[in-house]
C-alpha cells in the first residue's frame, strides 16, 4: 500500500489539497483532525473542559468514534451520529487542539487511523502523520502558509458558511492554536526530517495543488 502524509498547521491548506492528490491517484483521503474534533465535540456538548485530562480520559470509555467513507467522501460519526458538519463549528477547532495534547487521546485514535493505510491506498493530512501515525509513508509533505494568511482563509471559509466570525479572533486563535500543536509533549507537530516542506504563502489554492501533485508524482516515481 502507498500512503502520501501531509503535515502542518492549521489553514495551510492541507485539506484541500489532500483531497485533489488522492481525487487525482484514484487514492482514500483522510482527514485525521476530524476524529479529534469528533472528541472535542463530545466533550464540549458535555459542558466540561476539554483541556482537563481528569474530564477528557474517563470520556473516551463513553466515547465510539467512526469515519465512513460515502462515494469517497469522508464522514465522522460520534457514538453512531453523524457530526460531519457540527465538527467544523469554530469553537471546537480549539476544543479539538486541547483534547490532543492529552496522550490518552491520541493513543485512543491511534489504531484507527493506522487502519486506513493497512487496507488503503491513502493520503492522510494531519500534525503527526509524517511523524508518528505513518513514518514509512512514501511520500511526506510539510504544509505551511503565514499566520495572518492562513487566518484570512479561515475567515473567508466560515463567513461563507454564514459563521460570524472576526478576523482579529481569528488570527490570535491560529497562533494559539500552531503554539498548542507544537509545543505538546506528545506527537508535536514539527516536520519530519524526511518530509519536503511546501509555502503556499501568496499562492492560490489551484497553484498551491499543481506544485504539490507536481512533488508527489515525481517521489512517487522516485520510490515506487
Ligand atoms: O486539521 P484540523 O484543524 O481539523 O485539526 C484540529 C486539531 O486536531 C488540530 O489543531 C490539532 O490539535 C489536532 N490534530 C492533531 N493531530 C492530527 C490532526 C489534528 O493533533 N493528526
Amino acid at each position: 500500500m502507498t500512503a502520501i502524509a501531509i503535515d502542518g498547521p492549521a489553514g495551510a491548506g492541507k485539506s484541500t489539497i489532500a483531497r485533489a492528490v488522492a481525487q487525482k491517484l484514484g487514492y482514500l483521503y483522510v482527514d485525521t483532525g476530524a476524529l479529534y474534533r469528533a472528541i472535542g465535540l463530545a466533550v464540549f456538548e458535555q459542558g466540561d473542559d476539554t483541556a482537563d485530562p481528569d474530564v477528557v480520559i474517563p470520556a473516551l470509555k463513553q466515547i465510539k468514534v467512526e469515519l465512513r467513507f460515502i462515494d469517497g467522501e469522508q464522514r465522522v460519526f460520534l457514538n453512531g451520529r453523524d457530526v460531519s458538519a457540527d465538527i467544523r463549528r469554530n469553537e471546537i477547532s480549539m476544543a479539538a487542539s486541547n483534547v490532543s495534547a492529552i496522550p490518552a487521546v491520541r493513543e485512543f485514535l491511534f489504531e484507527l487511523q493506522r487502519s486506513f493505510a493497512k487496507n488503503n491506498h491513502v493520503v492522510m493530512d494531519g500534525r503527526d502523520i509524517g511523524t508518528v501515525v505513518l513514518p514509512h509513508a512514501q511520500v511526506k509533505i510539510f504544509l505551511t502558509a503565514s499566520a495572518e494568511e492562513r487566518a484570512r482563509r479561515r475567515f473567508e471559509e466560515l463567513t461563507q458558511k454564514g459563521q460570524q466570525v472576526d478576523y482579529d479572533t481569528l488570527l490570535a486563535e491560529v497562533r494559539q492554536r500552531d503554539y498548542n500543536d507544537s509545543h505538546r509533549a506528545v506527537a508535536p507537530l514539527k516536520q519530519a526530517d524526511d518530509a519536503i516542506l511546501a509555502d503556499t504563502t501568496g499562492n492560490r489554492m489551484e497553484e498551491s495543488i499543481e506544485q504539490i501533485l507536481k512533488i508527489v508524482e515525481k517521489r512517487l516515481c522516485d520510490v515506487i
